[in-house]
């Protein structure tokens, strides 16, 4: 049986960079039955939502979903499409690896760390409202339930990856109750998994270490707004967003995605680099236990990045995305 995987392009660069994707993962020859659906501010214009009904429950019933980047106005206007996919499915863990790719220059040489983010609550609870004109207050809700099952992806992943240690990031040092009871949740669930070191670290001088020495770290798991930050942090030490995969993984369904977002300013040219959306197909191929495949992608990706011959301009090279995207499909066949 083939997987039923929905292709969700997105905006901007979103139909360019999924399409490479599909291209690359048809290239290994596992079966997937594709079914594109709307999602973003393009489906905000034809459908009247930016994640219409249908999106919703086709996301729900297939075996994973690879998305491309959504528009979001800051400020005013609908809610982000992200937030509302990751509380509507309960799509509870953000699994953002990080790790140095040849050929890309960077602070750092061997980083590989993995930052686990809680993905449905904190100061993303999307509870704000106005106490009195000219003061608002947003609520940042930590839920032992939430906290309990972050921690057990975090615990899991590590197992599962043959890594050594989980470090809990938190304030709980000024948040007493809230950074208190996801520290001492993580800290239950770590009795579980004796096999693993269990150590915690106050988020500012996470940042500092991550900054000084990333290899102080292998899996790093934290709340909402601490991982969006310091995910985007760890994407930087290893040569920034173009490059970066992520996935999202719930009860209730599973979409791997680019972190970068549309670049309106290069949409429609060819120019993008897709690497980040073909490395989300990997971890999406991996999560469906395609660990071949999803190896033989990634190993041609990094020597094509390492060659430096076909890459695209935000790499210093002259490729467009079909280019590059063929360079790697050949480098796969020559796998
Ligand atoms: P951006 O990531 O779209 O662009 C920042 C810069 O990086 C631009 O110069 C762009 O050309 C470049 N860039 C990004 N991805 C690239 C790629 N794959 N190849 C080559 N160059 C690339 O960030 P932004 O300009 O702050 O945001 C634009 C829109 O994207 C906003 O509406 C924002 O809300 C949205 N966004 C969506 C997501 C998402 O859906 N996951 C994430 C971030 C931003």
């Amino acid at each position: 049986m083939p997987y039923r995987i929905v292709l969700a392009p997105g905006d901007g660069i979103g139909p360019e960079v999924t399409a490479a994707a599909q291209r690359v993962i048809a290239a290994t020859g596992i079966e997937i039955e594709w079914s594109e659906r709307q999602i973003g501010a393009g489906a905000f214009e034809t459908l009247g939502s930016p994640l219409p009904a249908e999106t919703l429950e086709a996301i729900r019933a297939a075996d994973a979903t690879l998305k491309g980047p959504t528009a979001t106005a800051s400020g005013g206007g609908y809610r982000s499409v992200n937030v509302e996919l990751r509380q509507k499915l309960q799509l509870y863990a953000n699994y953002r690896p990080a790790r140095s790719m040849p050929g890309i220059v960077s602070r750092y040489d061997n980083v590989d760390l993995i930052v686990v983010r809680e993905n449905t609550e904190g100061l993303y609870s999307g509870l704000e409202h106005t106490v009195v004109p000219g003061v608002v207050e947003s609520l940042r809700v930590i839920t032992q339930v939430a906290s309990e099952r972050i921690a057990r992806f975090a615990f899991d992943t590590a197992r599962r990856q043959g890594r050594g240690r989980v470090t809990c990031v938190h304030k709980a040092n000024i948040l007493k109750l809230s950074d208190g009871l996801f520290l001492d949740t993580c800290r239950q669930v770590s009795e579980e998994f004796k096999d693993i070191a269990f150590d915690d670290c106050i988020v500012d001088a996470a940042a500092m270490k991550l900054v000084l020495d990333p290899k102080n770290f292998d899996v790093l798991v934290m709340e909402n707004l601490f991982g969006d930050i310091l995910s985007d942090l760890a994407s930087g030490l290893v040569g920034g967003l173009g490059v970066t995969p992520s996935a999202n993984i719930g009860a209730h369904g599973s979409v791997f995605e680019a972190v970068h977002g549309t670049a309106p300013d290069i949409a429609g040219k060819g120019l993008a680099n897709p690497t980040a959306i073909i490395l989300s197909g990997v971890l999406m191929l991996r999560y469906l236990g395609e660990k071949q495949a999803a190896d033989r992608i990634e190993e041609a990706v990094r020597g094509v990045i390492g060659a430096a011959e076909t890459v695209t301009g935000d790499l210093g090279g002259s490729a467009g995305t079909d280019e590059y995207t063929d360079a790697v499909i050949a480098a796969m066949t020559n796998n």
